[in-house]
């Protein structure tokens, strides 16, 4: 009887079912609202990225459906082959004008606009500095480029310039990348400051806005419009999964850059093309945003009530300053146990441990949204201090 080649799959799942680190994966069976079907009962939804409601808005579903009877449901190429609608321009110049940049270009998935951005522009020979706790994507997207990878502290511009400073001067080029607002913790990179030290060494600086399109700057214009700094990063990633509700990502900057990344970018060469619903659901969301900043205003006014109220009830929420609100637990099987109860209690909101957040800072990862009302806030204030209470946490 030959060995069996998959027993260690055996044995790294008894070894995460040990410490708390295996995830059960919830099924949801309605659209994301505020109210959503998990698992077959409808309890409040605490834990999607739809920030604004527009997963579920009208206006995106019905732009969506008139897409598929206008191109079909997919472009069945690569978009330098022949995947290229004139619909996916439509919403890449859209985007553009939102950021205020010169051009955008869109991908399949914001994971994916990372692993698009960052080896199209830096290779084997060049140096990337890396905030110590961006996203996986981005980690991915530095490791494919062969470019050798500098850590420098979370959110220290001074930590970064002595990372720099430190470095021998060998490497061709170089970049600074880091998140935007940070996923699991919702603090928000010091981007003014970065730049300064990006441009005093002439680095590439590329931020990934995930978190921060749709929430930060004005009526949800990202990070870059938050600090003023048009035409002062390099390149800025975005998703259209998130606040824009869809799915997608997208890279925006100047024309040049832009231009070489339709030329390099590897998704874009050897993936197809996002499928015209999609496409055309995410220029709704646009319109939605460039027609009012009301869900970008409720979004932080639920954001000011949830947040004050948790802290009142003694709930360590962190360094977030954004509607991303971890509240943290410390140890994984407290953090699994807590969310297994809050789910009991009618409330959505997952557990988030290891490898996504280090080891000793699992947490409960609350999302806010616009579509909340107040009577669902409190109801999820009194689920959390009832479960808190009961677990010893408050
Ligand atoms: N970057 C960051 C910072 C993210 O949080 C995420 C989503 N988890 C992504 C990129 C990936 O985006 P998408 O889901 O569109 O692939």
């Amino acid at each position: 009887m030959p060995n069996d080649k998959f027993a260690f799959i055996d044995e790294e799942v008894a070894a995460l079912k040990e410490q708390g680190l295996f995830i059960n994966i919830r099924t949801i069976d309605s659209p994301q609202e505020a109210w959503t079907v998990v698992d077959g009962r409808k309890v409040l939804n605490f834990c999607s990225n739809n920030y604004l409601g527009l997963a579920d808005h009208p206006k995106l579903k019905e732009a969506a459906k008139k897409a598929i009877d206008k191109w079909g449901v997919g472009p069945a190429a690569v978009r330098t082959i022949a995947g290229t609608m004139d619909i996916h321009l439509d919403l890449e110049r859209r985007m553009a004008a939102f950021k205020r940049v010169e051009a955008a270009v869109s991908f399949q998935s914001g994971f994916v606009a990372n692993q698009a951005a960052i080896p199209s522009l830096v290779g084997k020979d060049d140096v990337i500095f890396s905030d110590e706790l961006n996203h996986a994507s981005i980690i991915d997207g530095c490791r494919l480029s062969r470019a050798k990878i500098v850590r420098y502290p979370h959110c220290d511009p001074d930590g970064l310039e002595e990372v720099i400073q430190a470095e021998p001067k060998t490497y061709g080029r170089g970049m600074v990348v880091s998140d935007g607002v940070f996923s699991m913790d919702g603090d928000v990179a010091p981007l003014d400051r970065l730049y300064e030290v990006a441009q005093r060494h002439n680095l590439i600086l590329m931020v990934d806005d995930a978190h921060g399109e749709g929430v930060l700057g004005e009526g949800g214009r990202g990070i870059v419009d938050h600090f003023g700094l048009h035409g002062k990063v390099d390149v800025e990633v975005g998703t259209f999964s998130k606040a824009f509700g869809v799915m997608g990502g997208c890279v925006a900057g100047s024309e040049r850059v832009m231009d070489y990344l339709r030329q390099k970018a590897r998704p874009f060469l050897f993936s197809s093309a996002v499928t015209p619903a999609d496409v055309a659901a995410c220029i709704a969301a646009v319109d939605v945003l460039e027609g009012s900043t009301e869900l970008v205003d409720q979004l932080w006014e639920n954001t000011r009530y949830f947040k004050g109220e948790m802290k009142r009830l003694g709930f360590d929420t962190g360094f977030s300053t954004t509607p991303i609100t971890p509240v943290m637990l410390g140890e994984a099987p407290l953090a699994k146990e807590f969310s297994r109860r809050l789910l009991e209690e009618g409330l959505f909101a997952m557990a988030i441990g290891f490898p996504t957040v280090p080891r000793g800072k699992a947490r409960i990862r609350v999302m806010m949204s616009a579509i909340h009302s107040k009577e669902d806030l409190d109801k999820g204030l009194s689920i959390f201090n009832k479960v808190g209470k009961e677990l010893g946490v408050v």
